[in-house]
């Protein structure tokens, strides 16, 4: 039988069905594909406890990486051990998105994915504190920073009116 404690906090999770975790070229750990997995698998739930977006905000600026914005109200923190999620890391030539669906947080597979590749997606970080996070990817087109795909040409109009200006 389980205790009162386990059931109130959930074990530290490092696989499912479809992905594990392991030591990752691109920073620490990462995830990796279990298995040979087919475009638009729901591979992995963002999961954690949602806070009201004000605390959210809070924690990202003690610097918790984890904070994942679900909707206008509330945020993820994605920083529990449970969240095995939260091993995924960005790449600027992501295999997966985040996709928000009733109010759940899932990484889909945006191609098909190989056994033991890594799994990785868009972190979609805004633009005022690129400079920060320096994104070490190692993709040929690597932008350099951690910004969404969405926002990268805002960046490099910012960075050629500072050289000119
Ligand atoms: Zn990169």
């Amino acid at each position: 039988m389980k205790s009162v404690a386990e059931e109130n906090f959930p074990a530290e999770k490092m696989e499912n069905a479809y992905v594990f975790v392991d030591e990752s070229d691109v920073h620490h750990k990462g995830l990796f594909a279990k298995k040979d997995i087919p475009k638009g698998t729901q591979m992995v739930e963002y999961i954690g406890p949602l806070v009201p977006k004000k605390e959210g905000n809070r924690l990202s600026k003690d610097g918790n990486v984890y904070v994942f914005s679900l909707d206008r109200k509330y945020d993820i923190d994605g920083s529990v051990p449970w969240n095995l999620a939260r091993y995924a890391n960005h790449s600027c030539r992501p295999n997966t998105e985040s996709v928000g669906r009733d109010n759940q947080i899932w990484l889909e597979a945006m191609r098909d994915i190989k056994e033991g590749e890594e799994i990785t997606y868009d972190y979609c970080y805004g633009v005022s504190e690129y400079k920060d996070n320096p994104c070490e990817c190692g993709h040929e087109n690597c932008f350099g920073y951690i910004v969404s795909q969405k926002h990268i040409h805002k960046v490099k109009k910012n960075e050629s009116d500072e050289n000119t200006g």
